[in-house]
């Protein structure tokens, strides 16, 4: 049903996915595995189109191909994510929650009969359809999540860490609640943490490591699996080698400015040592941006700034883009003695 092959996910340089290849069938739990920042959820937000970062490789959903739609589309060929940290609306009652879910074309028709049907697999959920989700309990605003995503009418859940915060009885509660849902019939394409707990509700999982995935098998076997038992399930728990976390990008033309600063004004006066910054495209950015500023018409953003400069920032920017140029000089002074080494 869901077949992804060679999907690669890169932030800037960092590539976070490499080639990942796996399927999900319907009636089937799939678990992938595998360490902080190996890119599990780079993975699932990949499949789903929300993955800021570049994507490559090919991702099908009954034949459909969904790399380059965006994710309301993905939504209505029947995939529904259901977030890290959850994203529900804390203000609002858990009908509301749910009904929000139904919004997608492929789910509003049947809203009141999908309602029900996640009322009977979420009991809890009917008795407090009128509560405010923020006073509810972890576990029970994890079965809201579920239950809204269910709400689309989806074919496949993708469920990233649901079990993350919960405590050990709530954790029994949820896997309890995601195998009744495989049982109804849907597809759960999972990231754990918990590996004991998920692959003993799993069919299939997959193990990535550094954006690869290193093995697959059935979740008996990888339970039984002497390697996954030292690495996940707590045997001599050796830790998995990571590359080390990417910065998250920074928003901010500030903050990239001065990033680009510090770097090249802490590396500049020591000639042994080549400066890791690339000055030849901050020679290039800061030439293209003093060339429209030569022009009369208002300044645009520069070319890798993505939101629009807030108001009152011109001058700032200005100030900044006057200390890229500066810096970019002494950089080209610094140059030549490179040169001759
Ligand atoms: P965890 O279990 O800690 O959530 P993960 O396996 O889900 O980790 P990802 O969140 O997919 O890992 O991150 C994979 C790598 O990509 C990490 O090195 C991370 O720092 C980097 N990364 C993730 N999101 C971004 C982003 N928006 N920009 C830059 N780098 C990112």
């Amino acid at each position: 049903m869901l077949d992804v092959s060679s999907l690669s996910a890169a932030y800037g340089k960092h590539r976070a996915l490499d080639g990942a290849s796996l399927k999900v069938a319907k009636g089937e739990i799939v678990v992938i595995l595998g360490a902080n920042g190996a890119g599990k959820t780079t993975l699932l937000k990949a499949v789903c189109g929300v993955c800021p970062g570049r994507v490559s490789g090919r991702v099908t959903m009954q034949g459909a191909d969904l790399i380059g739609l965006p994710p309301h589309r993905i939504v209505e060929e029947g995939i529904a994510l259901v977030p890290e940290g959850r994203g529900i609306f804390g203000e609002m009652t858990v009908e509301e929650n749910l009904m929000l879910g139904a919004y997608p074309d492929r789910a509003r028709a049947e809203a009141p009969g999908t309602l029900d049907r996640v009322y009977t697999l979420f009991p809890k959920l009917r008795e407090r359809r009128r509560q405010v989700v923020r006073t509810m309990s972890g576990g029970e605003q994890q079965m809201v999540a579920i239950g809204r995503a269910m709400m689309s009418n989806p074919a496949i859940l993708a469920l990233d860490e649901p079990s993350l915060g919960l405590s050990p009885i709530l954790c029994k509660e949820l896997f309890r609640a995601l195998k009744a849902v495989r049982d109804a019939g849907l597809g759960l394409l999972m990231v754990e943490q918990n590996a004991r707990q998920s692959l003993a509700i799993a069919d299939r999982g997959y193990l990535l490591e550094n954006g690869a995935i290193v093995h697959e098998g059935r979740a008996q076997e990888l339970l039984n699996d002497p390697a996954v038992q030292k690495a996940y399930l707590g045997g001599a728990a050796a830790p998995q080698p990571q590359a080390p976390p990417m910065p998250k990008p920074t928003q901010s033309p500030a903050d990239i400015a001065a990033a680009a600063l510090r770097g090249l004004t802490a590396r500049a006066p020591s000639p042994p040592t080549r400066p890791t910054i690339d000055t030849g495209d901050l020679v290039a950015r800061a030439q293209a941006a003093s060339s429209r500023r030569a022009t009369p018409a208002p300044v645009p953003a520069p070319p890798p700034l993505q939101q629009p400069a807030p108001p009152h920032s011109a001058d700032r920017l200005q100030r900044i883009l006057t200390e890229i140029e500066d810096a970019a000089r002494r950089a080209e002074q610094y140059r030549p003695n490179m040169k001759r080494r």
